[in-house]
């Protein structure tokens, strides 16, 4: 199954990515750790993306689409993927449709601004695998270390309020019209973020069963 999950930032795309990633036992590839990664290896794509990042602003689509290649063409894609974060821009979807990057079901999570500023602000995340959590609604066991690899829990630096402000005006600018782009290829499922992830991952997992027995 080639899966995207489509959402605003703080939607908890990452999170049922994880979720996911276990239950279908296919990778789940966020292009915001891979281009923190970069960043934090000071690689030249990297160092090109920080300053896009530091402001809530979209890298570039040939950057991005470069670094979602290069990932795809890993042996653990052969069965499928799930891609947190990209398409984020009607070009890179184009750029997929037209380079033969497959979709099969496009997860659309909706959640209002209002709460996703709130889970923003909270929010931590690991500095080494990427994993999120909340300083409310989804605590570590010991404070500050990732349950899942012991690693250091971070606050992002762009999960602060004016750039968490120009993030949300990006999506709506600039990725929201994705939603159409693929309700006309019949890909696209609309889930609406609950206050419990459990009961998310219920409804997310309810969509995507029923996506896969209409292919
Ligand atoms: P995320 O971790 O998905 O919230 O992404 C964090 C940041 O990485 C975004 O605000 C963008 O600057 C950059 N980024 C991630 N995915 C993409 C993408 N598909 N296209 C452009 N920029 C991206």
């Amino acid at each position: 199954m080639k899966l995207v999950l489509l959402g605003p930032p703080g939607a908890g795309k990452g999170t049922q990515a994880a979720t996911l990633q276990e239950k279908y036992q296919i990778p789940a590839i966020s292009t915001g750790h891979i281009i923190r990664t970069a960043i934090r290896e000071q690689t030249e794509t990297g160092k090109l993306a920080e300053g896009y990042i530091a402001r809530g602003e979209l890298v570039p689509d040939d950057v991005v689409v470069e670094l979602v290649r290069a990932r795809l063409a890993e042996r653990d894609c052969e069965n499928g993927y799930i891609l947190d974060g990209f398409p984020r821009t009607l070009a890179q979807a184009q750029i997929m449709d037209e380079t033969g990057i497959g979709v099969d079901v496009v997860l659309n999570l909706e959640v209002e601004d209002e709460v996703l500023v709130e889970r923003l602000s909270g929010r931590r995340e690991c500095k080494k695998c990427g994993a999120a959590y909340h300083i409310a609604h989804n605590r570590p066991k010991v404070d500050g270390v990732c349950d899942s690899c012991g690693g250091e829990l971070i606050t992002r630096s762009d999960d602060v309020p004016e750039v968490i402000r120009k993030r949300l005006s990006v999506y709506h600018e600039m990725t929201e019209s994705l939603k159409d782009y693929y309700r006309k290829q019949n890909k696209l499922m609309t889930v609406y973020g609950q206050d419990v992830v459990a009961e998310t991952t219920r409804h997310v997992v309810e969509a995507i069963e029923k996506a896969e027995a209409a292919l």
